[in-house]
């Protein structure tokens, strides 16, 4: 067998360069290529393999290697197969071109996530051929439309094929960034829960006139603005969870930092000391945010406005339902409520999988191998994965990696659907190595 580094590194180019770009839309994506690309890498291997169309050229695959016991546990490692779109003009390099520049790959889905997709697959080949058997079955996923609502990937697959795809362990992005805790020992991060998505269309309405003759007239868009206003200076409470408690429990951190974090009176001012991607990152784990994100109204330059839409990306904390959000919406909105209604409305609540489990214990003894003395700590991701979707039938599902000690947190959340995303080889390298050591250790006899 070749060298790991650039068998893994090779197969990242491929699938950055195929552009499986996901623009929401049901003819994007495209991820037949990749599905295309990863098949004939992993033929061969003596895996089963199985493709999944639920809309043209919106393909999933699934390899399977099938464990000698059925009543051992099944692991899945899932990797999505689309990208974002770019604006190229604000790049570096080719967005699509894979270049490799002192050991890094530069490409959209070089960190989100066709670098785990891509090692995933070379830990399940690598293990295929040696000849591992193990005792629980591995399934490898390379999903697609995770970037989108993963109507045609991961939430079609659990409700539609649910004998595919059914695990009692999932790992999928994001996760195992290492950073350093109070004490001087690495953390490693694993994202246990994530928030849920309300993404809602408001209608603020108005009464149409000749815009020559504004005074005293009900411009939609004038009360519009006033809506976007107070939605976004609005203050929601300050919620201390389980998930935030442990992260923070874990991170070894002095009391004098950690005590305000875990005080609801005291969070909201001792954000401000802090840098603002980690102050942003803290607030969102702590608080239902409110954000309005698009506009549409008026029809003509003369013409006063008689209907605003308004499009809010609202995320929840663990436990909320839409009634909550509702309510939320009154408080702040305040007497302007009643001149906004809610016209269409997607709910994807939180979900969260438990922190004792035997594969969190895997992880943490496993990547002490990587990296000595280290620790993991939960967390809950302030973004979506398609984890929800095999957590709400019942796997528990984290998000993990692993990555060198060259990409920081920082840049780590700075290159998620940003410009200039680049991976190094040598966390390529790390995350095949990873998922090989944590299928011998959660399925092997
Ligand atoms: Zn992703």
């Amino acid at each position: 067998m070749g060298d790991v580094t650039a068998e893994v590194t090779d197969l990242l180019r491929h699938l950055i360069r195929n552009a499986c770009v996901n623009d929401g839309a049901r003819d994007s994506g495209h991820e037949v290529r990749s599905a295309d690309v990863l098949a004939s890498y992993l033929d061969g291997a003596g895996l089963d393999m199985e493709r999944y169309e639920p809309a043209p050229g919106r393909t999933s695959l699934v390899a399977r290697m099938e464990g000698r016991r059925p009543d051992a546990p099944t692991l899945l490692l899932m990797g999505h197969t689309d990208v974002v779109p770019v604006s190229p003009d604000r790049w570096r390099r080719d967005p699509f071109g894979a270049e490799l520049v002192d050991g890094e790959v530069w490409g959209r889905g070089a960190i989100d996530m066709l670098n785990l997709t891509a090692s995933m697959a070379v830990a399940v080949r690598r293990l295929a051929e040696s000849g591992f058997r193990p005792d629980g079955t591995l399934i490898y996923l390379a999903v697609a439309d995770e970037e989108a609502l993963g109507t045609w990937g991961a939430d079609h697959l659990t409700a539609h094929e649910p004998d595919a795809v059914r695990a009692d362990y999932v790992i999928t992005e994001s996760g195992g960034i290492p950073v350093t805790g109070g004490d001087g020992a690495l953390r490693l991060p694993v994202m246990v829960a994530e928030k849920g998505t309300c993404w809602m269309t408001l209608r603020v309405e108005g009464t149409p006139g000749h815009a020559s003759q504004p005074y005293r007239t009900d411009n939609a868009l004038v009360t519009a603005a006033e809506v976007v206003r107070r939605l976004s200076e609005h203050r929601p409470e300050t919620r201390i969870h389980d998930t935030w408690r442990r992260f923070l429990a874990g991170m070894g951190l002095p009391d004098e930092l950690t005590a305000p974090l875990l005080d609801p009176d005291r969070l909201i001012d001792s954000l401000a000391d802090l840098p603002v991607s980690m102050a942003r990152q803290f607030h969102a784990c702590t608080h239902t945010t409110l954000a309005p994100t698009v506009a549409r109204g008026g029809v003509k330059t003369n013409v006063i406005p008689d209907r605003v839409d308004l499009e809010v990306d609202v995320r929840t904390l663990p436990g909320q339902t839409f009634d909550d959000v509702r309510s939320l919406l009154d408080r702040a909105l305040g007497d302007l409520a009643d001149r906004v209604s809610i016209v269409e409305a997607h709910d994807d609540p939180s979900t969260a999988s438990p922190v004792e489990t035997p594969l969190w214990d895997t992880l943490g003894r496993v990547s002490r191998r990587f990296y000595d003395g280290s620790h993991l700590v939960p967390m809950l991701s302030v973004g979506a994965t398609d984890a929800r979707f095999f957590r709400r039938v019942g796997a528990t599902a984290y998000g993990f990696g692993l990555f060198s000690r060259k990409l920081s947190f920082e840049d780590y959340g700075r290159m998620f659907h940003g410009d200039d995303e680049r991976v190094d080889v040598e966390s390529l390298r790390l995350s095949t190595e990873l998922w090989t050591a944590v299928t011998q250790d959660l399925l092997a006899p």
